[in-house]
């Protein structure tokens, strides 16, 4: 009689910790290209069309709206 086998790692894999992100959720990223530098970059939205996406550098210079 050993069940004590079947929970023998205590700590094996327990870890639900860390992950990601403080969020909440799964953090997405779509791959664009900046209107402002022309520089590939990932944006956490889904990039619309007719709507600029701007890489993080120039993100804050258009964050005015
Ligand atoms: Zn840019």
């Amino acid at each position: 009689m050993s069940y004590d086998d079947d929970r023998g790692g205590y700590g094996g894999r327990g870890g639900g910790r860390g992950g990601s992100g403080g969020y909440g959720g799964p953090r997405e990223s779509h791959p664009a290209i900046c209107s402002d530098c022309g520089k590939e970059c990932e944006v956490p939205f889904k990039p619309s069309e007719g709507r600029p996406v701007y890489c993080r550098d120039c993100f804050p210079k258009h964050k005015k709206f």
